[in-house]
């Protein structure tokens, strides 16, 4: 029986494995760590948001890293595809705000469970503790690998190594340089989807904090980069979240070096005069307090302090002292919370990495190398980069899909 080696346990790896032994390989799955799935555990605070409820385009337009690449791996198995798989799988799903898809138990555990009963009814040789060294190659054709000193021949070999971000999940980017040495090209890895790190100190003193429902801008100048609308984070180096770590696109991909400002809008949802006539009544409501004492319904309270000195307003002034032109800086604070972004975090804090396998080098229809005969890649390994909302993983499943299908059927054609 032909044999299929797939290199790495990841969503990818255990998806074209699954589905290369379905078809009538022998399929191997050979994976570092001791476990399936170590980063997949930890994906959505370990709720798995495990991909979006929507149609192959708007998962496209959600990829803006080569998401048109993926255009015929995201058809060949697309969302709906993929949730009635885990349904199948005994996994029951549920849809979130924003089409984001959970499994109903809260919990990415059932999601690997789900993966490994995939494997094991479809006979998959499971090798934990293999790391791959080197590929073997023969005439420009892969011949099998090499893992912990021992040769493993195979006719086909699928790289789904993940990127290169939280290396302590086993992504510690050797499918570079196992595809590097095929004579692939890799285009420099560097972070997406990461925190942003800011010159104010005062996020730090705010560590843990999380607004909700405030709009974030990015802005260079007088131009706007882009702008979300939802949750964001502070840290102790300065802000993440989800609405930070899709704009953080911005910073890590910009060649302008020209500084980048953050601009918070606390309050979104209300116009100026809006927000003047609520003030007015927290303030005559509170009048007799000291202004830090008298915001509690409008802000959270470990932002008042921040917001009462970016306004210039000293905090003990009693709230009913407070000027007209003091309630205008303290509108223009609320709806423009500056902070400067001096760099993003490294790349082993980003939850995906951009950059790797060239796309330009893998054929997008059967995910198969173009440059050698027999290997193909799947999921992070490859230059491509999700938003987050179950994109990334939706893109690993769909690539480790067709790569698992195609690899099974250039073998069984050759048998
Ligand atoms: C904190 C965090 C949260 C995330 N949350 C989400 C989310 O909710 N939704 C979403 O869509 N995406 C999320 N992502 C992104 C998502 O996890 C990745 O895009 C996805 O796991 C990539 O899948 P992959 O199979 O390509 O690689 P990986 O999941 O990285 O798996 C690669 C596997 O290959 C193994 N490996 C590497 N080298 C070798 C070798 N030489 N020999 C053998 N095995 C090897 C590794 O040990 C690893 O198990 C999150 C990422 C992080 C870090």
């Amino acid at each position: 029986m032909p044999t299929i080696i797939v290199i790495g346990a990841g969503p990818a790896g255990m998806m074209a494995a699954g589905k290369a032994a379905r078809l009538g390989c022998k399929a191997t799955l050979m994976e570092k760590n001791n476990r399936l799935g170590k980063k997949l555990v930890i994906t959505g605070k370990g709720r798995c948001n495990v991909t979006n409820d929507t149609d192959v385009p708007s998962l496209v337009k959600n990829i803006p890293g080569n998401g048109r690449f993926l255009y015929s791996a995201l058809t060949a198995f697309s969302s709906q595809d993929l949730q009635q798989f885990f349904q199948e799988q005994g996994v029951s799903l549920k849809v979130e705000r924003g089409n984001r898809v959970f499994p109903c138990s809260d919990s990415s555990f059932d999601i690997v469970d789900g993966l490994r009963r995939y494997l094991q009814q479809n006979r998959v040789d499971i090798r934990l503790g293999q790391r791959v060294e080197k590929l073997l190659m023969e005439n420009n054709r892969v011949r099998g690998v090499v893992a912990n000193g021992e040769t493993f021949p195979g006719d086909v070999v699928i790289i789904c190594t993940g990127g290169a971000s939280y290396p302590a999940t086993g992504s510690t980017g050797d499918g570079y340089r196992l595809a590097a040495e095929a004579g692939h090209t890799i285009v420099p890895p560097r972070p997406a989807l990461v925190p942003l790190e800011t010159a104010e100190k005062w996020p730090r003193e705010l560590t843990g904090l999380a607004l909700r429902n405030v709009q974030l801008t990015l802005l260079q100048g007088e131009k706007s980069l882009g702008n979300e609308f939802g949750e964001m984070l502070f840290t102790h180096y300065g802000i993440s979240g989800p609405i930070v770590l899709t704009l953080s696109r911005y910073v890590t991909h910009s060649k302008n070096t020209q500084a980048v400002i953050a601009s918070i809008n606390l309050k979104p949802a209300l116009t100026l005069e809006q927000l003047d006539l609520r003030l007015q009544r927290d303030l005559r409501q509170n009048q007799r307090k000291e202004i830090k004492n008298a915001l509690h319904k409008l802000l959270p309270k470990k932002l008042i302090p921040v917001v009462i000195a970016e306004a210039g307003i000293e905090e003990t002034k009693p709230a009913h002292q407070i000027t007209r032109a003091e309630r205008h800086r303290l509108i223009q604070i609320l709806t423009d919370l500056r902070l400067t972004i001096v760099g993003a975090r490294p790349l082993s804090e980003a939850i995906v990495t951009a950059g790797g396998v060239s796309t330009k080098e893998i054929d997008p229809k059967t995910m198969q190398s173009k440059l050698v005969d027999g290997l193909y890649l799947a999921g992070e390994v490859i230059d491509v980069d999700g938003y987050t909302g179950g994109f990334n993983l939706q893109a690993a499943f769909s690539s480790g899909y067709l790569a698992g299908r195609s690899a099974a059927t250039q073998c069984l054609q050759a048998r």
